[in-house]
This record gives C-alpha cells, structure tokens and sequence, in this order.
C-alpha cells in the first residue's frame, strides 16, 4: 500500500507517455525553443507494463494515461493495449486529434472515461489558444467518442480575457449530450507566464452559470478534485475544479510518474524520483517508490499559497505542465 505520513493512500497514476504533442497550448507550454525527450529516453512499451504492473501490486486500482499528447506516440497503441489487460480503471486525457485514428484501439481497450481538452469553441480562438489549426477535428472526434458510447469528458480551462466568455456555451453542450464539462482554474507553471489576475475562479464561474441555470450539487467521493453539478432537464452535467482557490489535497490518492520514467508525488512537487534509470540499471524499484511517497508534502508541493493572489512564480520550481502530464 503507498501511505503517506498524512495516512492519505495512493491508488492512482497517472502516467505521461510523451512530453511531445501536436498543439502548442501557450498555458501548457513554455513559449521558448522547446526540445522533445528523445523517444529513447522515454519509458518503452516494456518499461511501462513493467512499473505498472508494480504499482498495481502496490493497490494502484486507477490508471491515466497523460502527456504532452498520449496519442502521438506511435507505439500508444501497443501500450493500451497492455495496460488495459490489468486490474485497473483505465481513463485517458487527449487532445482529440488522433482519436479517429485510434477508434477501433481505443474501443477495444474499454476506457472508463476519456477527457477531451477544449478551451473554445470558435475555431479561430482555437487557433490563438493552441497555435494549430484543429478545431474541426477535435470537435468531430467529441461527436465520435459519444456515437461509441465512451464516457466523455471536455477539459476547459478557464482564463480571463481569453475564453471567459464562452463559459454558458459550454454549459449549453450538456444539455443534449451525456458529457461532463469541467471548467479547470489556470495554473501556474515553467514558463507558462502564469498571473494571478488571469485566473477566472470557480466563485466566478458558478456566478456567471447561475444567472442563467440553476444547479444541484452533486455528492462527490472522498478523492474527487472536481465538484459536479447536475442542471436540470440537461443530460449531461457540469464540474469545477479548483485547484488555486480551493486545493483538494487533504483527499489527494494520486501520483505521477512521467514519460521520461520519474516519480513525482504532486503536481506541484519540486522533487521527483528516477525510477527508469533504477529500472535499466537492474536496481530495486520499489523502495525509490516507497520513500517518494513518504516525503510527500501536505499541500500542493509545498511551494504554493494556498491564497493564489500571492503566488510569486519567480520562486516556483517545477517542470513545465507538457514534461509533467497533466
Ligand atoms: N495533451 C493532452 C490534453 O491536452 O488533454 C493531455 C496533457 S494536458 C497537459 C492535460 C490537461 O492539463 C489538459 O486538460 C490541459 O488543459 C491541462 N492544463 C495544461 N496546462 C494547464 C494550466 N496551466 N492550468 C490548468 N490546466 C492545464
Ligand atoms: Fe499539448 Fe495538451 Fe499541453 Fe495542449 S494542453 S500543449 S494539447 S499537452
């Protein structure tokens, strides 16, 4: 069992496949020269099913496959395929792009849910947001995830003056569709150019909905991060997630390992622990990540108010979120 000394236990991953990806998110990625980890110093296919396997025998229960883009990498296939034998839940954040190339694995790998990022729904801010032009085949393949049956998910992160005014947009998209909508508080990052005053907050959100809608909160699990809401006569639902105004790390049961093989035991964690290098040598796993979940702070790394107005990203050390896996 992975126990922290706050007694919280971790039985989920989320694991990064890549830090590359085929859009170029300015909140995601660190606006200089940007080198990709060679695919070498990547975890394989091997590698992966082999850590995993470790941490399942550890009460992992739940696994999320993250990046950069999960799906650029060519051998993602070949991974879910593997993982998705395991006694676990699988869930998978994309950006959508390659989800119609991938549709027959993806259905075969039997997704307990897949979360699709989407900050806008005009394709010309699309286009600003994500310096790519993908709008209408992202949109197609949210269309195409629920033409399947897989439970899909929309990641909108919420940022003032950028998309702020597209909020009830998307709150109208649950109305026919069995999907959940979560507005994500902007984070500060490695580069991302973070401020304070860009964060629209989850006290601003609900405002803006409910002069529109009313909602009915939805009873949420002792780990979840986002609080639902459910809207009357919608058939999907909405949630919030508010990780700088109101951080839910008293239930957090999650840890990271990212693609270049690391443990981080929290978003915010300026350590991380080299589990691949361990791995290739031969080494013993198992205590690195045994130790690593001991020296687990209480909140948020460590390193962030919890008042996010008075966050100073000069003194932030961290990765970028694209090398991390959100
Ligand atoms: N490429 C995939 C995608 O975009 O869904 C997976 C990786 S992405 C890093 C995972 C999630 O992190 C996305 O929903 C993205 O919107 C979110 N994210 C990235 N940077 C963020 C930030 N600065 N604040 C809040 N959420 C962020
Ligand atoms: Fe790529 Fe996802 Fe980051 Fe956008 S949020 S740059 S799609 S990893």
């Amino acid at each position: 069992m992975l126990k922290d000394t706050f007694g919280r236990i971790h039985n989920y991953l989320r694991i990064s496949l890549t830090d590359n990806c085929n859009l170029r998110c300015f909140y995601c990625m660190p606006e200089e020269e940007y080198n990709f980890t060679p695919h070498g110093q990547l975890m394989q296919v091997d590698e992966i099913e082999l850590l995993a396997k470790l941490f399942v025998d550890q009460g992992i229960s739940k696994i999320r496959l993250t990046g950069g883009e999960p799906l650029v990498r060519k051998d993602a296939p070949a991974i879910i395929e593997r993982l998705s034998q395991l006694p676990v839940e699988l869930h998978m954040t994309s950006n959508g792009i390659r989800i119609d190339d991938m549709l027959p694995q993806l259905v075969a790998a039997n997704f307990k849910s897949i979360n699709i990022s989407l900050d806008t729904l005009r394709s010309e801010r699309f286009f600003q947001i994500t310096r790519r032009d993908y709008f209408d085949r992202v949109r197609a393949n949210i269309d195409l995830l629920l033409q399947h049956g897989i439970c899909t998910k929309i990641n909108m992160v919420v940022m003032k003056g950028v998309n702020d005014d597209e909020i009830l947009d998307f709150v109208a998209l649950t109305k026919n569709n069995p999907i959940e909508i979560r507005f994500i508080e902007f984070m500060p990052f490695s580069g991302n150019k973070w401020t304070s005053n860009q964060v629209y907050t989850q006290a601003d959100i609900l405002h803006q909905i409910h002069k529109v809608y009313p909602t009915d909160p939805i009873p949420a699990g002792p780990h979840d991060t986002a609080r639902a809401f459910a809207i009357a006569d919608h058939v999907g639902r909405i949630a919030l997630i508010s990780t700088m105004t109101a951080p839910f790390c008293a239930g957090c049961n999650r840890i990271r390992l990212t693609a270049d093989g690391k443990l981080k035991n929290c978003l915010f964690s300026q350590g991380e622990t080299d589990l691949l290098t361990t791995l290739r040598a031969g080494g013993e796993v198992l205590p690195l990540i045994q130790e690593n979940i001991r020296s687990k702070s209480k909140e948020l790394g460590g390193q962030l108010m919890t008042n996010f107005e008075q966050i100073d990203t000069d003194f932030l050390k961290n990765r970028s979120m694209i090398t991390i896996g959100g």
